[in-house]
């Protein structure tokens, strides 16, 4: 049996075409389906739907043999049982900091409101530069506005919604897109298994690439 985990929204809109070039689809709808457990045409393989911040627990214990994470969750992620065989280049976007448009920011020690604490912690680091991070878990657009920030630390697609609150993008910290993660066991036990799906989606994601 192969697990593999998922998230609904994005990422699972932007995986199930690949899966399909491999023969995989899901026997019903998740995005509809309360299941979280969801069968597929091959009987051997089944998606499981998690929250995307569990997607690598699930796969580094072993829960789940594969699952599809955003760069931005792998690298808040502490743990170190992963294989990142392949970027599946999907739902791309980049994680900025952001304050307020044309506000320059204070003198002193910063406030980084975010839901990414160990990325934050990382970067302002690199930077040598000493902050107090907050740790928010949504609506992070909100804190520069209402004093509880100066800056906050998240991902960027258009920037429409950093400017529809009066936000502009500033310091770029990293690309993000999902990538296709592997459970260290499985990749071992279920190798030709495994490999031969990370082959078919490799291609599927290389025929997308060209023009
Ligand atoms: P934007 O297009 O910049 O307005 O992004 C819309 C919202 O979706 C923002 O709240 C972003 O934080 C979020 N977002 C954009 N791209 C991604 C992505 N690839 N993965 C997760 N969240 C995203």
């Amino acid at each position: 049996m192969l697990t593999i985990a998922l998230s609904k929204g994005r990422i699972l809109d932007e995986t199930l075409p690949l899966l399909a070039e491999a023969g995989i689809t899901p026997t019903e709808n998740p995005e509809k389906s309360r299941k979280l457990i969801i069968p597929t045409t091959q009987e051997d393989v089944r998606i499981l739907i998690v929250r995307a911040t569990d997607v690598p627990t699930y796969v580094e214990y072993g829960a789940a043999d594969l699952g599809v994470a955003g760069k931005d969750v792998l690298l808040e992620y502490d743990g170190d049982g992963l294989y990142e065989p392949l970027d599946l280049k999907i739902a791309q976007c980049k994680l900025m900091t952001a304050g307020v448009a044309g506000k320059p920011a204070p003198k002193g020690r910063l406030k980084i409101a975010t839901k990414f604490v160990n990325i934050a912690k990382r970067y302002y680091a690199e930077q040598g530069q000493q902050v107090d991070i907050i740790k928010l878990y949504g609506s992070m657009e909100l804190a520069p506005l209402v004093g509880l920030a100066d800056k906050i630390i998240d991902v960027v697609d258009t920037g429409n919604t950093l400017r529809a609150n009066g936000l502009e993008p500033q310091d770029f910290i990293a690309t993000v897109s999902s990538r296709l993660i592997v459970n260290k066991a499985a990749m071992k036990m279920q190798h030709r298994r495994i490999q031969e799906l990370i082959d078919t989606l490799r291609s599927a994601v290389e025929s997308r690439q060209k023009p």
